[in-house]
């Protein structure tokens, strides 16, 4: 017999600075607003916003409010627990594609059952409160209509 794993806890503190199109993303959600960023040349928006764009490499300078309502365009549904596992399964996890947005956004779906979550589905952005800057303050997207 040999022993090939074992559990070990770790933990890691650490802190990422934001950045200035971050920072202007979170300060953003603080106020309940979905900002993104336009590429100029190319003219597709991003949120999370980039700042630069990714396929022209253009520095996107253009500042955006998206639609909090959107399309799930693809989704999975987590079904299996594992190990620090913040949600109960089952739930859903989708690409968001908010509208007047060209970069999905990864967010969970809930609000109905997760046999309901298509592709397609309208969503619209459901918001914890109290408000802190980290995009976890969407609670999660639920059906729209
Ligand atoms: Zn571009």
């Amino acid at each position: 017999m040999s022993i090939t794993r074992f559990k070990q806890p770790v933990r890691l503190d650490y802190q990422v600075p934001a950045g200035p199109t971050t920072d202007r993303f979170l300060t953003g959600i603080l106020e309940k607003k979905l900002l993104g960023r336009r590429c100029p040349a190319c003219r597709k928006v991003y949120v999370p916003p980039r700042g630069a764009c990714p396929t022209c490499a253009e520095l996107c300078e253009e500042e955006v409010e998206v639609a909090q309502e959107g399309e799930v365009t693809t989704f999975c549904v987590v079904n299996i627990p594992f190990e620090g596992q913040l949600l109960t399964p089952p739930y859903a996890c989708a690409h968001i594609m908010l509208d007047g947005c060209d970069s999905p956004l990864l967010h969970l779906v809930g609000g109905c059952d997760v046999s309901e979550v298509r592709m397609g589905l309208r969503v619209r952005a459901v918001w914890k409160d109290p408000i802190e800057p980290t995009l976890a303050s969407i609670r999660w997207f639920e059906p729209s209509r």
